[in-house]
């Protein structure tokens, strides 16, 4: 038995490319994946430079592989998550992938003849199923991720995110001696506007009210539904003064145009609290608490309108 021909037998069968390089870079041989995938016959590459039958391959890293492996007498590797694929070769999967090319794990490995280092073997693992699934599996996370922090009817954040969001800022504030201030702001008899015109109008304007909102505030504050119609604004770096505007603009934002539904110009109104932190604050559940019975006390002054505990007690 010819002990050649027999390998080549087991090799044409394998569903992963074997390419062998003399030590110039030339084609010596490669399997039938090769040939089938890049579409040639090894007798019309044989003897030619890679580069010229994979014009694609990044030619300066690669001659840095391969020195590599001369150099140390080594196998070296590159995974398709280091670079996606080498070789363009088209994948064969039914399943939609990111990319038209195979994804490839490539392995160099040095090729000795009698003791004697004479060329490279290049195996080319096909692992386009590997690739495509971990990068579902990626996207499903961030949805996950997503749907953790995210309230499903404002697509703003939902309470548990903007409360740890909030913790955060406060220990921030607090090792940094910066400012921080908090608005809470309830929606005015939501009840009735529920019992008037349906939860679907009730729904309806609390979306409009996250987005009114949202459109106003900076990238570093941190909006979030804190339960049916109230919702919390942290404010980092901004005192009692600042905060104050931000309220008189969330303020109005909700009160001075109505919304449409079903033909009929529906107004709302919010009232709302603030508190900035001071040392009084030890936990950021203090703040809250402050901040919460200011909008209380907004609510009993007659809705619509803002109000403020710290030190003094005012409505505006
Ligand atoms: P106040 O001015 O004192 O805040 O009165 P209110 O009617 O707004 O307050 P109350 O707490 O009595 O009622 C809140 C209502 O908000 C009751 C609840 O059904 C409604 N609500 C809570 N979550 C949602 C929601 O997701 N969609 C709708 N449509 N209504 C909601
Ligand atoms: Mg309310
Ligand atoms: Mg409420």
């Amino acid at each position: 038995m010819n002990g050649e021909i027999e390998l080549s037998q087991v090799t044409d069968q394998l569903n992963s490319g074997i390419l062998l390089l003399d030590l110039q870079l030339n084609i010596v041989s490669w399997n039938r994946f090769l040939a089938v995938h890049v579409n040639q016959k090894l007798e019309d590459v044989k003897g030619k430079l890679i580069f010229d039958v994979f014009p694609e391959l990044p030619q300066r890293w690669f001659e840095r592989k391969v020195a590599s492996v001369i150099q140390l007498g080594t196998p070296t590797y590159c995974s398709w998550e280091q670079r996606h694929h080498l070789f363009e070769l088209p994948h064969t999967r039914p399943i939609t992938t990111d990319s038209h090319f195979m994804a490839q794990n490539c392995s160099f490995l040095p090729y000795e003849q009698e003791g004697k280092l004479v060329g490279i073997c290049v195996l080319i693992e096909d692992v386009t199923d590997v690739c495509h699934y971990q990068s579902q599996l990626k996207e499903t996370m961030k949805q996950l991720e997503l749907a953790n922090r995210i309230d499903g009817l404002t697509r703003i954040y939902n309470r548990k995110y903007w409360e740890e969001a909030l913790g955060k800022e406060f220990a921030r504030a607090q090792r940094y001696t910066s400012e921080l201030s908090l608005i809470m702001f309830d929606l005015d008899h939501f009840k009735k506007l529920n019992d008037n015109y349906g939860h679907q109008c009730g729904d309806l304007v609390l979306i409009e009210t996250a987005s009114r909102v949202s459109s106003l505030l900076r990238d570093a504050d941190v909006f979030g539904r804190y339960g049916g119609e109230e919702f919390g604004i942290v404010l980092p770096q901004t005192d009692q003064i600042g905060a104050l505007e931000v309220a008189e603009r969330v303020r109005a934002a909700i009160s001075n145009s109505p919304i449409i539904f079903e033909g009929k110009k529906i107004s709302f109104s919010a009232s709302v609290g603030l508190a900035t932190l001071n040392s009084e604050h030890k936990r950021y559940e203090d703040l809250i608490s402050e901040t919460d019975s200011a909008l209380y006390r907004a609510k009993s002054s007659g809705r619509d309108q803002i109000c403020i505990l710290q030190k003094f007690n005012k409505c505006s």
